[in-house]
């Protein structure tokens, strides 16, 4: 129905005749005889000028047929691509009428959620969704290439399934052939990966659907997709070279320069340097140790496991009620309490500005407590300047850190779309993660993590500094992914086990057709997951994945669009056998 594409017009094109389809953006009627339409397609926007009144409203859809003219002087649209053309001596043919759009699509207006997804297929029309699905397409293609390329098979692994150890709620579809029996739809293709390794596939991948039943945030939704692998006969850095190369390509592809190799780091570095294990290099504000400079310190609030400092330049001038705020913020963090310093520049030289090892002064409601080796050491080991504000946290040390960690996000990470893209391995993460209500390890990935073969005989002494061979992919502070080399011998796993309090009989149950398929031959393999929704986030410079989803649930979990989650019919409920409880109160 046309020849050629709206946006894509220019003034090469000057004086072609042609065939456009779209949706009426917006019209202005010049005169009786003339009139001015913006038409709209995929691509972008084009102005045609219409001979003649043409009856023609918002959202109609049209075909167009014209000549590609030159802007006369002084009506050159510079914030428009096509703006040095127009189409003129147009045709218009209406091809659907539409009822007036629900809400303005002619700049990016945060129109109320609800009404958004309401009404996505209209939502959909703008150019930044447009653009974001056409960046996911074009990722998915270059990860399908790139997983090709490097030997892995394309496998579909099923949705109804049975649950899987991620730990997170799932999703259950009643059964209707065998009443009271459930399906769970799967957190990730976890198991059916290993079982693939088990079947001699080797490599495998899939661009594969996850569900959990977790509270929706901005970087999470119910349901979202990941770049699944697994493979056999492999260690960390064969599955982190795996990984890289796939991620790279499709950010190659998307931006059309492959971005630096991530860096690596261990998950205690990451603590240590960032107070996190996502941490964001955009930026500076690392974490300083002050452990050395206080060591003999006579303030007894300094006498901690740990002393931590983060640096945030320029901010001594922070109003006490913004310190305040500070202090309650590190408070709900699981702080004892916060202190901070104004570092200012000494008596009779303002104009100093390097890090000094001599007198710097500190302004605060501790500085009086402390000594002034102290008080130069503090402002040297931090690099700090006058003018610089230093947040200090004593006390257990990875809580120091984590908190620390949490306001330097705070106050320092820039907007999505700045500071490019700095993506970190971060590897060895602990195998398990604190304590569950009866005291039993929990396992931080899941539980066929392999443990780090320098930790195995910790496993029964001390479990929770066992470190494992779980690794994940962090860019610009967000968590992209996730993996581990898995347990493939029964006595280890079954240790693994025993450390969860997990019974022999409680694990037959659980992973019984995964463990016994292991005894049939089970190679060594690992593999990982990176979160597609999320790193198309990232490259479309979006804060919310919702903006990547063509079919996003509100924050609630809702659908505002279908109306879903929505009762079922008594007639299909009985099909299934199930009944429904009053609601709880
Ligand atoms: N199944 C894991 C996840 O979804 C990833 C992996 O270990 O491969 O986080």
């Amino acid at each position: 129905m046309r020849t050629r594409w709206c946006g894509e017009l220019g003034i090469g094109d000057v004086g072609e005749a042609v065939e456009l389809c779209g949706w009426v953006a917006r019209r202005r009627e010049h005169s009786a005889h003339l009139a001015f339409v913006d038409l709209r397609d995929r691509t972008g926007i084009v102005q045609c000028v219409v001979d003649g009144a043409a009856d023609l409203r918002a959202e109609y859809v049209v075909r167009v047929t014209g000549t590609v003219t030159a802007r006369p002087e002084g009506t050159v649209n510079p914030s428009l691509a096509t703006g040095q053309v127009e189409v003129s001596g147009c045709a218009v043919e209406i091809l659907n009428e539409a009822e007036p759009p629900p809400f303005s699509l002619e700049e990016w207006s945060e129109a109320d959620e609800a009404i958004r997804l309401r009404y996505r297929f209209v939502d959909m029309r703008r150019e930044r969704l447009q653009k974001n699905l056409v960046m996911r397409s074009t990722i998915n293609a270059a990860i399908r290439a790139s997983m090709f390329a490097q030997g892995f098979t394309e496998v579909e692994t099923p949705l109804l399934w049975t649950p899987t150890p991620e730990g997170a709620r799932e999703f259950a579809v009643p059964s209707r052939l065998q009443q009271g029996s459930f399906y769970v739809l799967p957190q990730s293709p976890q198991i059916a990966k290993q079982l693939l390794m088990v079947a001699g596939v080797d490599r495998y991948y899939q661009i594969a659907r996850c569900l959990r039943d977790e509270d929706l945030r901005a970087d999470r939704q119910f349901e979202f997709t990941q770049l699944d692998i697994e493979a056999s006969f492999v260690g960390v850095e064969d599955v982190l070279g795996f990984v890289e190369e796939a991620v790279l390509d499709a950010v190659e592809a998307v931006t059309g320069a492959r971005p630096e190799v991530p860096v690596r780091m261990t998950w205690r570095e990451a603590l240590e340097r960032f107070g996190t294990d996502k941490p964001d290099l955009r930026y500076g504000m690392e974490l300083t140790d002050l452990a050395e400079v206080l060591a003999g310190t006579g303030f007894n609030a300094f006498k901690a496991e740990a002393v931590r400092a983060i640096c945030v330049p320029g901010a001594a001038d922070s109003s006490r009620s913004k310190l305040d705020g500070l202090v309650e913020r590190a408070k709900s963090l699981g702080a004892a309490g916060l202190v901070w310093m104004r570092v200012v520049a000494p008596a009779g030289d303002d104009t100093a500005t390097e890090p000094r090892a001599k007198v710097a002064d500190l302004e605060s409601p501790v500085a009086k407590f402390l000594s002034d080796d102290e008080r130069n050491g503090i402002v040297a080991a931090c690099g700090a300047k006058p003018g610089d504000l230093l947040l200090v946290v004593a006390g257990e040390h990875d809580r120091a850190c984590r908190v620390l960690g949490q306001l330097r996000v705070d106050l320092g990470r820039p907007p999505v779309a700045e500071g490019g893209l700095r993506f970190v391995w971060v590897t060895e993460f602990p195998l398990f993660d604190g304590l569950d209500e009866e005291g039993n390890p929990m396992a931080a990935h899941h539980p066929f993590t392999m443990p780090h073969a320098d930790d195995l005989d910790l496993l029964g002494k001390d479990p929770l500094s066992v470190r494992s061979l779980a690794y994940d992919l962090v860019l610009n502070g967000w968590e992209l992914g996730s993996g581990s080399i898995r347990i493939h011998r029964a006595d280890i796993q079954s240790q693994v086990f025993a450390t969860l309090g997990i019974s022999e009989e409680e694990a037959e149950e659980r992973f019984g057709f995964l463990t016994g398929a292991f005894r049939y031959g089970a190679p060594p393999h690992g593999g990982f997951a990176v979160g597609l929704d999320r790193l198309t986030a990232l490259l479309a410079g979006e804060e919310n994945i919702r903006e990547v989803i063509a079919f996003p649930k509100t924050q609630s979990g809702a659908d505002p669009m279908t109306g879903a989650p929505k009762p079922l019919a008594d007639r299909s409920l009985r099909e299934l056998g199930i009944g429904i409880l009053p609601p709880k109160r």
